[in-house]
């Protein structure tokens, strides 16, 4: 049994000017391939030979440059179209986000799965798995034969569903089914920060998909919230059903559509959310220390560029009026060149190697979008994502910048900046709701409504593309009656 397997896991603000290409990319081939997925084969897995493509998989970001996707290309369909000649594949496998954008292209994962169609022909089983924040447009619907997504977010299920794909896979080719499968679009399109599944009404909707799998019998079901940061008509909810019963497909991807809907006034953020201002205010008059303010607009670990200064020029205005002296730290800044005012006025750039002699001295940092920053230089750090990093000070305001994007999401993090979490009055992230660890040691917190690539207030980003009616952009309230397109 050959199972060629690659893929391609991005999600791409295409609302932020951040291009992902060749360094952003982790690359698996060979072995690697093998090493990764090979754990999914089931205990007879001496008769699957795993044929390996290509994988390669970034942090959120901007859209894929051209080069890398045609690189890309140029590899994973070579070696299926070598694999096909040298001893063919019996089906071949997916792993992808769902969400990626290819400079100039609307639906990549679509067109990657309809060239493998061509490829392989009508025969040989594809299967795809997903992140729930994927999008599922018709062109990969129909391409592929099973295609299951993630059931949990924050997402602790990923092993979990790579691994139901793969089983899926075999089955497909050991019992050569005829498999139905169904899938309506729903016309909701709602920020990752209101999506959780631990919280209603996500827990219960997904929390619906075992007893509907049961009760019809099926081999799979499942739910997409889709990705918001991309203009794209595939941009919005999907339920998928597979099953070896077409009234039982159709059945159930009706029967969950309809829930979902019923519940699409529920989503919420979740935890306590706000605008600029307000948040500002809240952290500065807090004796709660420390308190976690969360720049969501610009949130990497969703697609942000990593480098807004609306949110830091607004707080620290703020801090400077209010005569605040308490200890406040922005956590961080992506800013590859860092520059200084030189004496004449002028911009002088200045290398990461460079920075430590400037230590001890007041200068002003030019930083990203025309924040001058009057600061000293503190310290130096690595981070494992972000590379080189500085800690600015200006009194007890502290601006942490790096050479490469990053989120500051566990305390070591801010440990090899110098920082102890609990030493600090107030701290900013660049996330949504707070990670493990930062959740652990906030005394309070706020999720703050910034504008950005990842603007969590949608209907304030320029759409052109999208198709409606959708909700938020066309209210709650139109009229839907679920279509099920059943293959
Ligand atoms: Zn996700």
């Amino acid at each position: 049994m050959r199972i060629a397997i690659g893929g391609l896991h991005i999600e791409s603000s295409e609302f932020s000017e951040y291009r992902s290409s060749f360094d952003d990319f982790r690359v698996l081939e060979d072995e690697g391939i093998v090493e990764r997925y090979g754990i999914y084969a089931p205990e007879a897995g001496d008769a699957i030979d795993i044929v390996p493509l290509i994988h390669a998989r970034a942090l959120p970001g901007g859209p894929v440059t051209c080069e890398f996707f045609a690189a890309w290309s140029e590899r994973f369909f070579g070696l299926l179209e070598q694999a096909i000649a040298e001893g063919g594949v019996d089906g071949v496998l997916l792993y992808v986000h769902g969400a990626a954008s290819v400079v100039g292209m609307d639906d990549v994962e679509g067109a990657i799965a309809a060239r493998v169609r061509e490829l392989v022909g009508a025969e040989v089983p594809i299967a795809c798995a997903m992140d729930l924040h994927g999008n599922v447009s018709d062109e990969l619907f129909d391409a592929v034969d099973y295609l299951t997504c993630y059931r949990t977010a924050p997402h602790v299920d990923e092993a979990e569903t790579e691994m139901r794909a793969f089983r899926a896979m075999v089955r497909l080719i050991e019992e050569r089914p005829h498999l139905h499968r169904a899938k309506v679009d729903i016309p909701i399109l709602l920020p990752g920060e209101k999506t959780s599944t631990e919280v209603e009404p996500g827990a219960s909707l997904y929390g619906m998909l075992e007893r509907v799998i049961a009760e019809h019998g099926l081999w799979d079901a499942s739910i997409w919230m889709g990705y918001p940061w991309a203009d794209q008509a595939r941009c919005h909810g999907a339920i998928v059903t597979e099953g070896t019963s077409i009234a039982e497909v159709r059945a159930a991807a009706d029967e969950i559509a309809e829930t979902y809907w019923a519940v699409r006034h529920e989503f919420a953020f979740v935890g306590p959310t706000d605008h600029e201002a307000p948040a500002i205010a809240a952290a500065l008059v807090s004796e709660r220390q420390p308190f976690f303010l969360s720049d969501m607009g610009d949130n990497p670990g969703a697609g942000g560029f990593d480098d807004t200064t609306g949110f830091l020029r607004e707080l620290h205005e703020a801090y400077r009026a209010a005569g605040s002296e308490k200890r406040l730290t922005y956590a961080s800044l992506y800013v590859p060149k860092p520059a200084v005012r030189a004496d004449d006025g002028g911009t002088l750039e200045l290398p990461y190697e460079a920075l430590p002699m400037l230590r001890g001295r007041e200068l002003t940092f030019l930083l990203p979008h025309g924040f001058a920053f009057t600061a000293t230089l503190e310290r130096m750090f690595v981070d494992a994502m972000g590379g080189e990093g500085a800690v600015l000070a200006n009194g007890n305001v502290k601006v942490l910048i790096t050479q490469a994007r990053t989120q500051f999401g566990t305390r070591r993090q801010f440990e090899a900046a110098g920082i102890t979490l609990e030493d600090e009055d107030i701290v900013v992230v660049k996330m949504g709701y707070l990670e493990p660890e930062l959740s652990a040691a906030a005394a309070d917190w706020m999720m703050v409504l910034t504008p950005g690539a990842v603007d969590q207030d949608l209907v304030r980003l320029p759409f052109h593309h999208l198709s409606h009616p959708l909700a938020p952009f066309d209210g709650f309230d139109f009229d839907f009656a679920p279509e099920v397109r059943v293959r």
